[in-house]
């Protein structure tokens, strides 16, 4: 599995002034899409969990010009907030961030799905994984890196993230860890 940290793609990168920014048409997109999520057979590459609905796509080098498949790949709805941590806790407001943890990230993400299906509070997963000293969100990845990102259950304000992190804990047991 790739490593996870909290962390967010350069937003000049999204602003399309770059040189070698491709625009794909939405028909090119949407097939590049389904030939990395086969491709991925659906699994995220941060923390196995497979799903048929709601997978993202992530661009590794954080260019969304650069389509070539060896810098896409298939992300579920949890670590999409990780790998965008200015949407999860400034936008939504959903992510919680931690100096200390006795997981990776990539576990963390794996055990709060997992907990979180089986019915446990925040304040219970919290304590599994050994989440301590909140900390404030800064836009500054360095900064991010060194830190644990927590999903909590805070619905959020988008009606979409609610929709498909429930998708996700409604079939958490799935998770892998391979
Ligand atoms: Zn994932």
């Amino acid at each position: 599995m790739k490593k996870l940290y909290p962390t967010f793609a350069d937003s000049h990168n999204y602003r399309g002034t770059t040189q070698n920014l491709h625009r794909l048409t939405n028909l090119e997109s949407d097939a590049l899409r389904a030939s990395i999520l086969e491709r991925d057979k659906y699994t995220c590459a941060y923390c196995g969990f497979a799903a048929k609905e709601w997978q993202t796509i992530t661009y590794l080098n954080g260019n969304p010009g650069d389509n070539t498949k060896s810098n896409l790949v298939t992300t579920c709805p949890m670590c999409s907030l990780v790998l965008n941590t200015p949407l999860g806790c400034q936008i939504e407001g959903i992510v919680e961030l931690y100096e200390k943890s006795d997981y990776t990230q990539n576990e963390i993400v794996q055990m709060t799905r997992k907990l979180r299906s089986e019915g446990k509070t925040d304040d219970q997963i919290r304590r599994t994984l050994g989440l301590q000293i909140k900390v404030p969100y800064k836009m500054n990845k360095e900064y991010l890196k060194g830190l644990y990102a927590f999903v909590s259950s805070w619905k959020g304000s988008w009606g979409q993230v609610e929709e498909a992190l429930a998708y996700g804990y409604a079939h958490g047991n799935k998770s892998s860890k391979n």
